[in-house]
């Protein structure tokens, strides 16, 4: 607040005389005063600058353009020599605030100057509460009207951003032990999903987590909280920051996270009340957005399980049969070659007879991951049984298959196994079908022919490559 308060006096008729002493009478109820006597240089000056209250001699003021124009944000005082009725009526039409009766009484004027100002500044503030009311209201009800909690995310920070001047306005969710922090929605960008955040740069969230109240900063440069990121974040060009946390029954499960520019001001007392307000209104979304969240990360989880070996972490049966259905259903249509090999380790029972079943496991981890990088990324690779394990190979030939499966075999035979004592090395042996074939008419057949030729490759004294003639 300013210490002494801008008059302006539009008033043809008064003298110099007159306008001093009412000036140096107002000097003293810390008024400063400017007389204008022509509409011309009233109306130049009122252009330019901002009094905090006008006083309009009648009816002549009333010629001055524009009069409603400046009632926004001064209130107008008429003047007038004698009481008359419909003069009055028709300067209160046209926007003044109250009037007095010459001649000029100081004591009079700041009491209605007072009194309009106190007016004013209550107006002011219903109309910003006013404001702030149909914003909760409406994102009460944007709230109920999408059931896609980021959306309703994203339109909360952005009504935030619309009442308030920030350059940064976020919704930040936070786990139950503080330990990571994301951004869920942001009003600078629309789309963005989700973007974690180093907890440990912002010592200001972490306040507000800590001491579970809405954390001011009035100005990044000074404030203590501040210390340890001044440097960090001082080119941002950050002035003030406002962190809100957002309440989900007891627990804080996010905040609101405001940041204005060095040029902005400071926030003012309502705009965090309402931010408050908002916090509490958006707890419902976030925790929706988090739920959400959750439950697809385990609905993907619950599918790899679903799909997967548990010992080797390779794809199960149920997979190899899923996707051994779609690419010989496409082998069919397109009529193009698709390979299986069934691989099986030699001698395997040998192994965990000497080493125990445990270390036989871990053989057979490292063995996946042998086989599993020495495939294409279109093959598809399975644990088809105990030692036994399948590929797919879409679009590979008898005459492909054949030198795939002997580099395969190749690469078992030269790998030394961590997990045996001696670094010892393996022999698989390994069975090779391919369709179209005269004998193949289901993607059943294909694996018993696979299944065949492996069993003819043991025959013949193991770590082969047999293909099904
Ligand atoms: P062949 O060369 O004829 O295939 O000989 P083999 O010993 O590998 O074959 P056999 O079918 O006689 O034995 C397979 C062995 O694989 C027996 C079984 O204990 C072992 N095995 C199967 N699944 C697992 C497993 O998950 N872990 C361990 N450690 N061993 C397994
Ligand atoms: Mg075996
Ligand atoms: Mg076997």
């Amino acid at each position: 607040m300013k210490d002494t308060k801008d008059i302006i006096i539009f008033d043809p008729h008064i003298d110099g005389k007159r306008l001093n002493s009412i000036t140096s009478a107002l000097k003293k109820k810390r008024y400063s005063v400017r007389g204008f006597r022509t509409v011309e240089e009233y109306s130049l000056h009122i252009e330019r600058s901002k009094p905090d209250a006008i006083l309009l001699r009648l009816p002549e003021g009333l010629s001055a353009k524009n009069l409603k124009l400046f009632t926004d944000h001064a209130p107008i005082i008429g003047v007038l020599d004698k009481y008359e009725d419909r003069l009055i009526k028709k300067a209160f039409k046209a926007g003044i605030d109250e009037f007095v009766m010459l001649p000029y009484n100081a004591a009079e004027i700041h009491l209605k100057v007072e009194c309009c100002l106190r007016k004013q500044l209550r107006n002011t503030e219903l109309e910003r509460e006013r404001k702030h009311l149909k914003a909760i209201v409406e994102i009460t009800s944007l709230a109920s009207s999408t059931l896609d909690p980021q959306e309703i995310l994203y339109l909360i920070v952005k009504k935030i951003a619309e009442i308030i001047p920030v350059i940064r306005c976020s919704m930040i969710r936070v786990d139950n032990e503080h330990r990571y922090a994301h951004v869920v929605a942001t009003f600078e960008s629309p789309r963005l999903k989700s973007i974690t955040l180093d907890l440990n740069k912002y010592p200001e969230i972490r306040e507000a987590l800590a001491t579970r109240t809405p954390v001011v900063v009035n100005d990044i440069k000074s404030d203590p909280i501040m210390t340890d990121v001044r440097d960090l974040i001082s080119p941002l060009g950050i002035k003030s920051i406002i962190v809100l946390p957002v309440f989900y029954r007891d627990t804080i499960i996010g905040t609101l996270f405001l940041r204005t520019s060095r040029s902005g001001r400071e926030f003012a007392d309502h705009e965090i009340k309402f931010c408050s307000r908002v916090a509490n209104t958006s707890a419902n979304a976030l925790y929706s957005a988090f739920l959400f969240e959750k439950s697809e990360n385990e609905k993907i989880h619950l599918g790899k399980l679903a799909i997967t070996d548990f010992l080797t972490g390779l794809y199960n049966t149920r997979y190899l049969y899923h996707r051994l259905e779609e690419e010989f259903s496409r082998s069919h249509r397109y009529n193009i070659p698709l390979t299986c090999l069934m691989v099986d380790i030699d001698l395997f029972k040998r192994i965990n007879d000497a080493y125990g079943h445990k270390t036989g496991d871990h053989v057979l981890k490292e063995f996946a991951q042998i086989l599993k990088k020495n495939i294409r990324k279109s093959d598809i690779l399975a644990r088809y049984g105990g030692e036994e394990f399948i590929i797919l190979l879409p679009n590979t030939s008898k005459k492909g298959s054949m030198s795939e499966a002997e580099r395969l075999r190749l690469c078992v035979k030269n790998h030394k196994f961590k997990t045996l004592k001696g670094k010892q090395s393996l022999s698989v042996s390994i069975g090779a079908a391919t369709y179209p074939h005269k004998d193949i008419t289901t993607n059943d057949e294909l694996i018993t022919c696979a299944d065949t030729a492996l069993f003819n490759a043991k025959d013949k004294g193991r770590g082969k490559v047999v293909v099904y003639k």
